[in-house]
């Protein structure tokens, strides 16, 4: 599980994420929504480790992980833009977090094929990275950043750069992959839908604050408040 108590992050005088707890458990697919400069990001940003909680306790099964370095943490991250090694393979992409852990050049290979497999693109493994669609590229930093077995996976959205249809195909692909996987997930985005399609549990975030924390469907049914009912409800 991952847990967060009464984290807060100040940015001199301003607060961006305000006295902020949840927990959530091992294998649920959490979506963080709510409107720019919520919170949403720098809220990931501390889980991840680029970013120290002015205040609070962020525990990964049950270890506070603030103060550790960000690849101390056992976290998958993956973002908008991609990021790939442009001069390395596909598969090379995928095999390189093992690399960096110890694994030989060919037992990270046999591995990175395996998820290639997963996110069905194991006859590009070949390629790279330019000769790949957005979506293919996309697929290929979510089997890297899972490749090496991390407690948990962050996406910040991942598919903000794609286009409407590419879209709802990757949303399908990631509730598959994550699901077969048993990963637990903190996914960000702005968008409502995206967030009630792909979620078990959602976080509407409203100036530094969670103003709900709850299944989809509960939050649908019952809005904690009139900003949660317009949020959910607005369509893009
Ligand atoms: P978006 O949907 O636009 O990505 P967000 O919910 O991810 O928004 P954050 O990036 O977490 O929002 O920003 C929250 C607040 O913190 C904003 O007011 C932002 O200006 C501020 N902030 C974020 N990072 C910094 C920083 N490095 N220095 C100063 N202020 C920051
Ligand atoms: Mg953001």
């Amino acid at each position: 599980a991952l847990e967060l108590r009464g984290v807060t992050r100040k940015f001199g005088t301003s607060v961006a994420v305000d006295d902020v707890s949840f927990t959530l458990n091992t294998g649920t697919f959490l979506t963080m929504l709510g409107p720019s400069g919520s919170g949403k990001s720098t809220t990931l940003n501390m889980i991840a480790g680029f970013l120290e909680p002015s205040a609070g306790s962020i525990l990964l099964r049950g270890r506070d992980i603030v103060g550790l370095a960000p690849n101390k943490r056992d976290i998958g991250m993956v973002f908008q833009n991609y990021s790939l090694f442009p001069h390395l393979s596909v598969a090379r992409n995928v095999a390189f977090p093992l690399e960096v852990r110890g694994a030989s050049r060919k037992e990270a290979m046999k591995k990175a094929l395996e998820y290639l497999e997963i996110v069905d693109l194991k006859d590009r493994a070949k390629d790279k990275p330019r000769e790949l669609s957005g979506g293919q590229q996309q697929r290929v930093a979510l089997a890297r950043s899972l490749v090496f077995g991390p407690d948990l996976l962050l996406m910040d959205e991942p598919l903000g750069a794609l286009d409407r249809r590419l879209r709802e195909e990757m949303q399908v692909s990631i509730k598959r992959i994550t699901e077969q996987l048993g990963a637990t997930v903190v996914f960000v985005t702005h968008d409502q839908e995206e967030a009630l399609v792909m979620s078990d549990v959602i976080a509407i975030y409203n100036e530094g604050n969670i103003e709900q924390f709850g299944t989809s469907q509960s939050l649908y049914l019952n809005p904690a408040s009139r900003f949660v009912a317009e949020f959910i409800g607005e369509s893009n």
